[in-house]
């Protein structure tokens, strides 16, 4: 008797073992998300996060969430291998793209250099997928262009966000939403990349992600959605597409109901938004992908400590005139110079 009771003991010990090790290796963060959208911020680098510029709204929002202030880029620092990456989940070396090859040709399904639009495509048939950019390059030559992914190409950032907006208040709610913003980068190419003209279109994109993310919030598409922001390179005086670690960090952040509130740790690439995109949404990551989940981005569900959406409207409103007006003054004056 003693030993049929060891023998059972033994039994129940092994199999809560199991589901114990099962418990554990249970990824709960996998499909658990239903929309996912990515903010592209040309040429922010790792300006997001310094403490001499105002990011009040990148502050809020990923306040209680991940990030990680210098993700690596590719190697060559230009924003067509680097949104080549952070959308194919590939090396430049393997997709290939380049701003001359991204201006003349379309990409379509029958490339290698698929997408995540076209993996959510294969996934979900009948999924809204929608990409606004201001680089038409990327909507042109990057996402493919016969998968059904509708493409708005805008002339300015504000005029880009302008079309979120009205998108989002009509009641769209996309399985994935790509957005590129480049004023930044033009900022830099114009006056430099360490010039008071390109912290202040930081500090203006940081008002232009806030409209985005408020307009997506104020849908209620905040409970079960991926909310990232990325940068494909960074700057630096005379340019970029180099090695320097200016041109070679940038921004890599991510805010969800289960997104840990950490700094993400030293490996992290800007592609793994790639990996990011396919996990959250419960698709199998293509074994090309050379973009992986970074392991502490994801935690269990719970109430965000701090609130993401506390400046009322208006006050936003000001603010952007704000902006506006003080750039206005600025052109004018330089008018006299
Ligand atoms: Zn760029």
């Amino acid at each position: 008797m003693k030993k049929i009771v060891s023998v059972i003991l033994c039994a129940v010990l092994a199999l809560s073992c199991t589901v114990f090790v099962f418990a554990s290796d249970a990824d709960d963060s996998f499909g658990e998300y239903e929309h996912v959208f990515i903010i592209g911020i040309d040429g922010a680098g790792a300006m997001f996060g310094r403490e001499d510029l105002n990011t009040p709204n990148f502050d809020r929002i990923f306040a209680d969430n991940a990030c990680r202030h210098d993700a690596v880029t590719e190697y060559i620092t230009t924003s067509a291998q680097n949104w080549g990456s952070i959308l194919t989940g590939l090396s430049y070396d393997v997709h290939g793209f380049t701003n001359d090859s991204t201006a003349s040709e379309k990409n379509t399904s029958a490339s290698s250099n698929h997408t995540v639009f076209y993996y959510v495509r294969q996934a979900v048939p009948d999924a809204e997928l929608v990409s606004f950019c201001h680089w038409s390059n990327i909507n042109k030559g990057i996402i493919e262009s016969d998968i059904g992914v509708k493409k708005v190409n805008r002339g300015t950032d504000p005029l880009v966000v302008d079309m979120i907006v009205d998108y989002f208040s009509s009641g769209n709610a996309p399985k994935l939403m790509f957005v590129q913003l480049d004023s930044v980068d033009h900022a830099a190419h114009t006056y430099g990349g360490f010039s008071d003209e390109y912290y202040a279109a930081v500090e203006k994109a940081d008002v232009y992600l806030g409209d985005i993310y408020d307009a997506i919030y104020a849908q209620g598409l905040m409970d079960n959605s991926l909310f990232i922001v990325v940068a494909d390179h960074g700057e630096t005086a005379g340019g970029h597409g180099g090695q320097t670690k200016e041109e070679s960090s940038a921004v890599l952040a991510v805010a969800g109901h289960s997104v840990n509130a950490a700094e993400l740790g030293e490996g992290v690439h800007n592609r793994d938004v790639s990996a990011i995109t396919l996990h959250a949404l419960g698709i199998e990551q293509p074994e090309a992908f050379v973009s992986s989940v970074p392991a502490d981005l994801f935690g269990d569900s719970r109430e965000k400590t701090t609130d993401p959406n506390p400046m009322p409207e208006r006050l936003r409103e000001w603010r952007i005139f704000f902006y506006d007006f003080v750039r206005m003054v600025n052109i004018l004056l330089s008018l006299f110079d």
